[in-house]
């Protein structure tokens, strides 16, 4: 049914999943503060800060002051995402200038050679420094919540006046090595109430999630069929909210054409309901279905959609399909290793994209590839190896997929040379060639070859490119083996049937 199904899906599986959760109702709008990794260079903690409040289950909560402070491992929160997300109550800010946050968590990253200053500025008076994490922390999050009647007048001036006596254990705890963030919460006897253990917190979170619109945008919204359910006359959002990437000046990607009025009433309009669950698809995608390893400097997202019927696929399902289904993509070397042994019944569809200054930039995409399609290219990499002299055993790596994707990637890198800009033209090519091998079109051959001519000449004469310095590089007589490998490679696949 192509990315967008596949998105929702993983929307509706999500929610199948915390249905009897006390926040299911918001659960498709929380986010995960930070992805959850095994990666032990991935690590963050959080600052927690106990406040004590007059009565923790209040509308209002009167904040007396901080008990307490402490340093946790994030993951120590839970070992279960949806109980993170549960208890941090997180969701995006909507906005970097924006005067308030969702949840009282407020990210501080790693600490810098003066904390001190980091915190209060130079003058130690915080409310003087307007850059000062302090001031910040006041007065984009804190204290909005006092301004909306969640916190009683005067709470968020007693939080400050705590935390800066506390401040040398603040800096003790935050190191340069980790990223950090600080997490509010309410002491209740000697337990630690998460936001999302606090109606007043979760209250403030529905309220903004849902604030009333201004009466001028209000004739503006839009009346039309949601394009998912067919829904009509209700609230309607449109795709660039959920997807960075949507916006309509990409004419030929999500929304197909370009925005002047009119346009968004006709180009995938969705309802308020069909938001949520695409909202938390692509929570999902952002964090399990992206993968790092593949591709230099790119993102590439595989969401898989199951065509059986679910329920029957996750009977029939092998055990490794089933943990792909789980804990997605993220932490995976070898991605094309794994896809190529999924089970029938689904089919992938590959985004990739980079991020570049917080917006997402979309190379390509490829929809409905299933793994049948991947076990091909696997059989015809091994014809290669084996035409090349190399044994394939069940030990060595060589016959697999993910190594025939890796050698594209390295010949082309090592083709580029050492400057940026033809190290971009260089990741494009390899893009195009791998989404063309996933989508079953002829590859550009002849240009190929003519860019390893035309660059052959100049490498020759490269001690570098030849025998180079560095041990994790190819010495030259391999590359080129390699490039002939590839080439084998990529004439057998436009041979395909
Ligand atoms: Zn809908």
């Amino acid at each position: 049914m192509g990315f967008l199904h596949a998105v929702y899906a993983l929307g509706e599986m999500a929610g199948e999943a915390v249905k009897d959760s006390p926040l299911a109702d918001i659960m498709n709008f929380l986010q995960l503060p930070y992805p959850v990794t095994e990666d032990k260079n991935d690590k963050v903690f959080a600052i927690r800060v106990w406040l004590e409040a007059a009565d923790s289950q209040a509308e209002v909560l009167d904040i007396r002051g901080v008990v307490d402070v402490d340093r946790i491992e994030y993951k120590a929160i839970s070992s279960d995402r949806i109980k993170i997300k549960e208890r941090c109550l997180y969701r995006d800010p909507v906005g970097s200038n924006v005067s308030w946050r969702f949840s009282p968590l407020y990210k501080l990253g790693r600490a810098t050679k003066n904390p001190h200053k980091e915190l209060v500025g130079e003058s130690g008076v915080w409310q003087d420094n307007k850059k000062s994490r302090f001031y910040k922390l006041h007065n984009n999050l804190l204290y909005d919540y006092e301004k909306t009647g969640a916190f009683t007048k005067g709470s968020a001036e007693r939080i400050m006046a705590d935390l800066l006596a506390m401040i040398e254990r603040i800096i003790e705890f935050w190191d340069r090595k980790t990223p950090f963030f600080i997490l509010f919460g309410l002491k209740s006897g000697d337990n630690f109430l998460y936001p999302g253990e606090v109606a007043a917190f979760v209250n403030y979170f529905k309220d903004k999630l849902d604030p009333d619109v201004p009466a001028k945008q209000k004739k503006e919204q839009l009346k039309a069929y949601c394009a998912l359910c067919g829904e009509k006359d209700k609230k309607l959002e449109t795709l660039d909210k959920v997807f960075k990437f949507a916006t309509f000046d990409k004419q030929n990607f999500l929304p197909g054409t370009k925005d002047r009025a009119g346009v968004k009433e006709k180009i995938f309009p969705v309802c308020e309901t069909c938001y949520g669950v695409l909202s938390a698809g692509k929570e999902e995608m952002e964090n399990k279905f992206v993968n790092f390893n593949a591709i230099p400097n790119t993102s590439l997202y595989v969401i898989p959609e199951i065509i059986s019927d679910r329920k029957q696929y996750y009977r029939m399902a092998s055990d490794n399909t089933k943990d792909f289904l789980k804990n997605g993509i993220r932490n995976e070397q070898n991605i094309f290793n794994l896809l190529a042994r999924v089970n029938e019944g689904l089919v992938f569809h590959f985004l990739f994209a980079e991020v570049n200054q917080a917006q997402l930039i979309v190379h390509s995409l490829i929809e409905d590839v299933p793994p049948t399609r991947l076990r091909k290219l696997e059989e015809l990499w091994q014809e290669s190896c084996i035409a090349f002299g190399y044994e394939i055993d069940s030990n060595g790596k060589k016959g697999y997929l993910h190594t025939a994707i890796s050698q594209i990637v390295a010949v082309l890198l090592s083709l580029a040379g050492k400057r940026e800009q033809e190290k971009l033209v260089m990741k494009d090519k390899m893009i195009a060639i791998i989404s063309a091998l996933l989508n079953s079109e002829q590859v550009g051959i002849a240009e190929i070859k003519s860019l390893i001519v035309a660059r052959l000449a100049g490498m020759f004469t490269d001690p570098d490119w030849l025998s180079p310095k560095e041990k994790e590089q190819m010495p030259g007589r391999k590359k080129i083996k390699g490039m002939a490998e590839v080439l084998d490679f990529l004439y057998r696949v436009n041979g395909r049937e």
